[in-house]
């Protein structure tokens, strides 16, 4: 036994000392390889930004055995000469920078020069190049098959200017790899997101993947993200999606999309970020658009969301971990806002739709192309190219001021015609929810000042109860809750201590146009949110007053009070969600009903 277990017995042992050398070239190859190539997927990441950064305009890659056994990528970019091949394959050996000054105006994907050496060595590699300056020659594509670091042969093949990279038997000179490694299945839905991701990234590269010989991923690469997206997802798309288009001051623009809340997902998979066509995936980033849409959403749902941020290249620093997903910003807390707002100002005004609109995961659309029963379970994909003229949504605001009520459904729904045509239905109680809670915000949280409002209507906002509700907390309630009753007299819950941990609630906060009455039987609930030990404790009151203020369903409304809660909804700032994220709008637009009744 070595004495470094002894060590571990006996901690005032020394470890044996050896001298400091420096490790043999296959040694440092295979550590330095295990950073770039930590799975199957990290291959095809590499090779496909290779082909990009070649300027390719059509990426095809082929998987077997999930990969280990086989994956190739072939491109139609610029090439490489003959003499170039067993360069590329060296490792710090790259076309893309060479000075460090370099490094901070980057305009590809790749700059390392490490990911064709740390491919060689941890499997078998060939490269079939052509340069795109030699088309028309006579000249034929080189070819080089390296393994394990080894030049196996060197030889000429016939193809057109471009590259092919074929990679085999991944990791089989590192068992302990092959061990870590998921079934085929897990392995090819990791590469079928990344292809989606880079068709989305680089809308104009038509992509091809296919998966033990079944086509799995096809896009056209018209350029058009929309486009893209209804392809890969297999929905009609456009009409779900709500363009951002922001350039501000800083030099910041930002393009994409962020989906109808419909197509809220359970998991992150499809907020994705590119900044200056990389897709990042940095701490920061995805908390900013989280924050923009956490409580617009339902708890744990994610939105379907594309973003293209570009800035200066010299703000952006990829150089933080080899596989170049993570960046640092210089102005991040800009990039933050910027993010944020804008996946906010999307989501405060996007209706939910009709349709359940489960657009597959990559699980899904794998399964979509294996043969077998489950096949023909699954929808067929409709067309993209149909809904593409679909007009964009005008303003939700401005839809809802025109809106005409038509009925009520179950005294519970307002149905309302647009001007267009569409029909809008309208949950009244989560849309009073929404107006309590906004009009709650501006009285007590000062979230705006509203002109109009008069000394009298601050002064009314209390609303005496004839009788005094008592109320009994628990020890460390009762503290917080008597620090904070200066607060909520603010917002017209009027209480006091009345001995121990007793409390007399003199007053609540008047609801707009409904009975306070209601209120009473909550107020031990309320007090118990008010005594939250959150910072967010006000907002939770807000949220949980305003729920219990609306009015419920179940309450039959005239065409009067239909209009005016229609009109208080569109003045509020976020019309769609009710305080709690789930959808107050559904919207069957003209092209729906003519879809549907064949029209
Ligand atoms: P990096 O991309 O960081 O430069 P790589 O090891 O991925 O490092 O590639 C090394 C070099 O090989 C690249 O800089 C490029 O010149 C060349 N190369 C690799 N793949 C291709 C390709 N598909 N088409 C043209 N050239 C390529
Ligand atoms: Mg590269």
């Amino acid at each position: 036994m070595s004495q470094i277990y002894n060590l571990e017995q006996n901690n005032t042992a020394l470890p044996v000392r050896r001298p400091i050398l420096s490790l043999p070239q296959e040694v440092a190859e295979r550590i330095a390889a295990g950073e770039v190539i930590e799975r199957p997927v990290s291959v095809v990441k590499e090779l496909v930004e290779n082909a990009l950064d070649a300027g390719a305009r059509d990426v095809r890659v082929e998987i077997r055995g999930g990969g280990l056994r086989l994956m190739r990528v072939t491109d139609d970019g610029m090439g490489m000469f003959a003499d170039e091949l067993e360069r590329a394959c060296a490792r710090h050996a790259t076309s893309k920078i060479n000075s460090v000054e370099d490094l901070y105006r980057l305009h590809t994907l790749g700059f390392r020069g490490e990911a064709l050496a740390s491919i060689a060595a941890v499997a078998e590699l060939t490269l079939l190049s052509r340069a795109i300056e030699t088309e028309g020659e006579e000249q034929p594509a080189a070819l080089l098959l390296i393994r394990g670091g080894e030049v196996i042969e060197r030889g000429k093949r016939a193809r057109l200017h471009g590259t092919t990279v074929t990679v085999r038997d991944l990791f089989y000179n590192v068992p302990a790899r092959l061990k870590f490694m998921r079934g085929a299945r897990t392995e090819n839905g990791h590469i079928v997101q990344l292809l989606r991701r880079y068709a989305i990234g680089y809308p104009g590269v038509r992509f091809n993947l296919t998966i033990e010989e079944h086509p799995v991923l096809q896009t056209s690469g018209t350029g058009d993200v929309a486009l893209a997206l209804a392809e890969l997802y297999h929905l009609p798309l456009a009409e779900m999606l709500n363009a951002v288009n922001i350039e501000t001051s800083e030099g910041f623009v930002l393009h994409g999309y962020v989906g109808n809340r419909a197509l809220a997902q359970s998991n992150r998979q499809h907020v994705m970020l590119f900044v200056n066509n990389r897709w990042v995936q940095s701490r920061p980033l995805q908390e900013a658009l989280e924050a923009g849409y956490r409580s617009l959403l339902p708890k744990g749902k994610h939105p379907l969301l594309v973003f293209h941020l570009q800035l200066p290249s010299e703000e952006i620093d990829v150089n933080v971990h080899p596989t170049k997903t993570e960046v640092r910003l210089q102005r991040e807390a800009e990039v933050v806002g910027l993010l944020t707002g804008a996946v906010r100002s999307v989501l405060e005004r996007s209706p939910a739709l009709p349709e359940s609109a489960q657009f597959p995961g990559p699980e899904l659309v794998y399964q979509r192309h294996l043969p077998g029963p489950r096949r023909r379970g699954l929808h067929v994909a409709e067309s993209a190219e149909g809904y593409k003229a679909e007009a964009a949504q005008p303003g939700t605001a401005e839809v809802l001021y025109s809106l005409r009520p038509l009925a009520q459904l179950q005294q519970a729904v307002i149905l309302a015609e647009a001007p267009d045509g569409s029909l809008y239905l309208i949950d009244q109680h989560r849309a009073h929810e929404r107006v309590i809670y906004e009009h709650l915000r501006k009285t007590y949280m000062g979230v705006e000042t509203r002109e109009q409002q008069t000394e009298e209507e601050e002064q009314n906002a209390a609303n005496l109860l004839l009788e005094p509700v008592m109320l009994e907390l628990k020890r460390h309630e009762a503290e917080l809750f008597e620090q904070r009753l200066p607060a909520l007299r603010g917002l017209g819950l009027e209480c006091e201590r009345f001995g121990g941990r007793s409390f007399l609630i003199r007053s609540v906060p008047v609801s707009i146009g409904e009975d306070t009455q209601q209120l009473v039987g909550h107020l031990q609930e309320l007090a118990q949110i008010a005594a939250e030990d959150s910072s967010d404790w006000e907002d939770h009151l807000l949220i949980g007053l305003a729920c219990r203020l609306a009015m419920r369903r179940g309450r039959e409304l005239g065409p009067d009070e239909q209009r005016s809660l229609i009109s208080a909804l569109a003045s509020t700032s976020a019309p769609a969600a009710c305080p709690h994220g789930s959808p107050i709008l559904l919207h069957y637009s003209r092209a729906f009903l003519i879809d549907r009744f064949d029209w």
